[in-house]
């Protein structure tokens, strides 16, 4: 295998092979990922996507790349199907919660962007649809012609025009013949079943809140669309790497592939960057065991719901990394549990080790970076099995025991394992030297006993102690236990208590 000059080697989904990561533009990567249609809260399986794209953005700022990465934000156009079927999910939830469809949009929008900040994810760029309408246009008007034909509902994408349509696809090549548009019902008037809305015509004698006057007729764009055209105007064909979920290798990516073949006038996809992007990366789906993860069904488990319950959000970010991203992971609350466990040991070993270290924390950011990169000899081979990991497609899991061994080195001065062990969470994003006990000790919505409270009982069943009174101290631990809190005697990070 040909080997890139930064040792980076990548899953491709579209040519399913491992490849050496080769960047399109020297010096620089370009990354776009499917956002969210913001019509909803974002679950935590929708926030695994990100923490996926969010690590990768930072595995090539790691390799010194300029990194521009967008995550764009679906305000218009996804209708309840990914294959064009069903109500618009903005104007259905604007309906249920009597708002404008902009109003959803920019509430959802807001707490999206909340849940990325929590989880430490560095990307900022999120164009929104609706700002790319007039684009839209004019990329549909320039493939109408020789890959369009319009319907009484709108103007739909041949996808026979095209060369290797749904060479991305899973169920068509893999499953046979039982093809993955079989699913979709047959529009009157479409020549083949997985023929897609560039354009969908607002109804004769209706209104939507979100419309817009084109050259077949007022309507709203096609959700693949807004990607191919954001993709292009914000990255320029070829881009480096397209990123999603699994699921939008089916329908919502090939899609997207054909129209930017369409746009580029390109061939066939045995040249990936025709498909508008050297290579295509999809993340597994974080399942729960009952089955899919939805927003409509059970418990919605959102950040916020995990934080209710206690969990650092970045014990989240901690579960995600524990799985390879192609791997399925499922979520459970043992799982997130130990996930914050191991959080902690890190969190602690890391402080321990800076505070030996004294001033670190006092020279500004900008110093403790360059004082990472001066590597300490004795933590190189550490650091080579580390960027291994990493080059070996991403695999996390493997690089994190890693990072806990440079943590755990003896007789290696401080310093040096600072250095190396936040240089190695520059690209898991854990913020290892950045938390604190206090702020992974949070506190549950349901826990009725303020941290004050705790502090007061614990003295006092110190103070017991320290009298030898062993029943007194006793039953303040029981008094605690009752309201739900752990003490932890001999606990070896001198974590003291935790909330059960
Ligand atoms: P959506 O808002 O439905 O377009 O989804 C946003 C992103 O989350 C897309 O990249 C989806 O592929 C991805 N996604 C949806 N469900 C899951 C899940 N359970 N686990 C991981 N990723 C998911
Ligand atoms: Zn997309």
């Amino acid at each position: 295998m040909m080997s890139s000059a930064f040792g980076l080697k990548l899953f491709n989904s579209l040519t399913r092979e491992i490849e050496p990561f080769t960047p399109v533009h020297e010096g620089e990567a370009r990354v776009y990922s499917c956002g969210p249609t913001v019509y909803n809260y974002q679950h935590i399986g929708n926030m695994r996507a990100y923490v996926f794209a969010d690590t990768l953005g930072r595995t090539l700022q790691h390799r010194g790349l300029k990194l521009t990465h967008v995550i764009n934000i679906t305000d218009v156009g996804h209708l309840t199907s990914d294959a064009d079927e069903g109500e618009d999910k903005m104007e259905k939830m604007a309906a249920t919660q009597g708002k404008s469809a902009w109003d959803i949009a920019a509430f959802y929008q807001a707490d999206f962007e909340a849940d990325l900040a929590r989880l430490n994810v560095q990307q900022k760029q999120h164009p929104r649809a609706t700002e790319y309408v007039e684009e839209m246009i004019a990329w549909g008007k320039s493939m109408a012609d020789e890959h369009c034909y319009e319907l009484d509902s709108g103007l739909y994408f041949d996808i026979s025009t095209v060369a290797d349509y749904g060479k991305l696809a899973r169920a068509v090549t893999e499953e046979g013949a039982e093809d993955s548009w079989g699913r979709i019902k047959k529009l009157e008037g479409k020549r083949n079943a997985g023929d897609f809305a560039i354009w969908r015509k607002t109804p004769e004698g209706e209104t939507r809140q979100m419309e817009w006057d084109s050259p077949w007729g007022k309507g709203a764009p096609g959700w693949h669309l807004e990607c191919s055209v954001m993709g292009e105007k914000l990255l320029g064909f070829p881009f480096d790497i397209h990123t999603g979920g699994i699921d939008h290798r089916e329908i919502h990516h090939p899609n997207e592939i054909a129209q930017n073949q369409a746009f580029c006038g390109c061939g066939g996809l045995s040249e990936a960057r025709n498909s508008g992007a050297n290579i295509w990366m999809h993340n597994n789906f974080l399942v729960e065991r009952s089955g899919k993860m939805s927003k409509s069904s059970g418990e919605f488990l959102r950040l916020q719901l995990l934080l209710d319950k206690g969990y650092h959000p970045l014990a989240y970010r901690m579960m995600c990394l524990q799985a390879h991203y192609r791997s399925e992971l499922e979520f459970s609350w043992e799982g997130l549990e130990a996930a914050l466990t191991r959080l902690k040991r890190m969190v602690m070993a890391a402080r321990k080790a800076s505070e030996a270290q004294s001033g670190w924390y006092e020279r500004p950011a900008e110093e403790q970076r360059k004082l990472s990169l001066n590597t300490s000899p004795k933590l190189v081979p550490l650091m080579e099995q580390f960027n291994e990991a990493i080059n070996n497609d991403l695999n996390t899991p493997e690089a994190l025991p890693i990072l806990e061994a440079v943590l755990a080195t003896k007789k290696i001065d401080p310093i040096e394992r600072v250095n190396v062990a936040q240089w190695m969470d520059e690209v898991l994003g854990l913020n290892l030297f950045g938390l604190t006990r206090e702020d992974l000790r949070i506190r549950p919505k349901s826990a009725d006993i303020t941290e004050s409270e705790i502090e007061e009982a614990l003295a006092a069943r110190k103070a017991a102690r320290a009298e030898k009174d062993f029943a007194r101290s006793d039953t303040i631990r029981d008094e605690l236990a009752a309201k739900g809190v752990d003490v932890m005697d001999g606990d070896p990070l001198g974590w003291e208590w935790k909330l059960a």
